[in-house]
């Protein structure tokens, strides 16, 4: 089956899914950042700022290591977005296919290559 590399308009939906994704995640942290500054409208703004960060953080801490790394793989597509070569099988060079983009924006390799990783993380994360 031949598969059609993705263009310019895919990658334009699967960036906006991608930030959507990321938006869903650290929407919390948003939020709050956002009250924290009306707090500190009269404070002194580095300490606010400071605080805010330090809550970031926090937050970002929170998650849970699944939401973490769902996080870093969209930030990673997005780089890779700017750089072109988004749509690209990072181990073979093979283009993914746009349907599995479609469900996993993401993606950072194609089905075979995806497959053998996850068979190598499996067995190397049992302690
Ligand atoms: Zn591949």
């Amino acid at each position: 089956m031949k598969q059609r590399r993705i263009n310019r308009r895919d990658i334009g939906k699967l960036k906006e899914i991608l930030l959507d994704k990321r938006e869903e995640i650290v929407g919390g942290v948003k939020q709050i950042h956002a009250s924290s500054q009306e707090m500190g409208q009269d404070g002194i703004q580095d300490m606010a700022d400071e605080a805010s960060n330090l809550y970031t953080k926090q937050v970002l801490m929170s998650l849970s290591e699944n939401q973490r790394q769902v996080l870093r793989e969209i930030d990673e597509a997005l780089d890779r977005i700017t750089d072109g070569t988004y749509g690209t099988c990072d181990s073979c060079g093979d283009p993914i296919s746009l349907k599995r983009l479609q469900i996993r924006p993401f993606a950072k390799y194609c089905v075979q290559c995806q497959d053998s990783i996850e068979k190598q993380t499996i067995d190397t994360s049992i302690e």
